[in-house]
């Protein structure tokens, strides 16, 4: 069973609330069923008559217009608002809750991402109606993390037994917090954490099974790896310009890179990128990073129709 958190709604605001990998394969299922359905144009429209809110108080290109888009392929409607810390009556002052609890009379869930850890959370609390965490600052994305793995299952065809580099900003990076405990319900997954010391995994988020090893440098591990999961450093997260500065550029992953890693292996980025992927190897087969984006449509029209179903 997935543990949809506390109350009787479907909230989904962390990663641990996905415990059992048969219903993560059920879910997976379901977004390879509407995959099927999306392309000869035959979408279900179980959706009907339903409002999704999205409200984003922080820049998103994917993950709201994925879902935007999951919710209207599925027949439901939507109202959005993607500059909320600007546009809405936040920048008046009003708080989050009462935000919510607005919203609550509107729509029939809420889609959120805000620039605070815990932000989701604190939605939860206040509303009638369920909340799905789009991100809540330097904390969680567990619907990335679901996509991710949806991706690893496709690609690879399993996520048991793989060994799976991420690279980059592990501090900040809210996609590889998510999805550490979910690659840990699996057996056998080998995670190597690639980053500048600045900018370790924190270890709230590693209370996994999974045994971590932790590398300055990525050349050495790109030989065994399976996966080559890289992220960006999170240039907003940073108290300066400087700090970012000394930072941007600690990986960047090129075609002499791909050289070292195994032909199965791939290399994916939850996007978007600044300069940590070169395009020079975006037509290398082994490039999955635009799959694994579009991945998260379907992802996000079965995680839609399951909780709204
Ligand atoms: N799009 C992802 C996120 O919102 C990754 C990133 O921004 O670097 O967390």
């Amino acid at each position: 069973m997935v543990d949809w958190n506390m109350t009787e709604l479907k909230h989904i605001l962390k990663a641990e609330q996905f415990t059992d990998i048969k219903e993560l394969d059920r879910l997976f299922g379901l977004a390879d069923e509407l995959r099927a359905a999306d392309e000869k144009g035959q979408v279900p429209q179980s959706l009907a008559g339903k409002i999704v809110a999205t409200l984003f108080f922080e820049p998103s290109t994917r993950t709201r217009l994925s879902f935007e888009a999951a919710a209207l392929k599925l027949g439901a409607q939507v109202i959005s608002t993607e500059n909320a810390r600007e546009a809405l009556s936040a920048n008046k002052g009003e708080t989050l809750q009462d935000t919510i609890k607005i919203v609550n009379g509107y729509a029939d869930i809420i889609v959120l991402r805000h620039y605070e850890k815990g932000g989701a959370e604190i939605a939860a609390e206040v509303s009638e109606i369920p909340v799905i965490n789009a991100g809540d600052g330097a904390g969680e994305h567990p619907t990335q993390a679901l996509g991710d793995v949806y991706t690893l299952q496709k690609e690879l065809g399993r996520v048991a037994g793989l060994k799976i580099a991420l690279v980059g900003d592990l501090l900040y990076g809210r996609t590889v917090h998510s999805l550490l405990p979910i690659l840990g319900l699996y057996k056998d997954v080998t995670v190597y954490l690639v980053s500048p010391p600045q900018l370790r995994f924190p270890k709230e988020y590693t209370k996994t099974r999974i045994v971590l090893k932790e590398f300055d440098n990525v050349e050495e591990i790109l030989p065994e790896v399976d996966v080559l999961y890289v992220t960006r450093i999170q240039k907003e997260r940073f108290a300066s310009e400087q700090e970012y500065q000394n930072l941007k550029g600690s990986y960047v992953i090129n075609g002499e890179n791909l050289k070292k890693l195994k032909k199965e292996a791939i290399v994916m980025h939850p996007l978007p990128r600044v300069d940590e992927i070169s395009s020079e190897i975006d037509s290398d087969p082994r490039a999955a990073y635009f799959r694994q984006a579009q991945n998260g449509l379907y992802l996000r029209m079965a995680l839609l129709s399951e909780i709204l179903k």
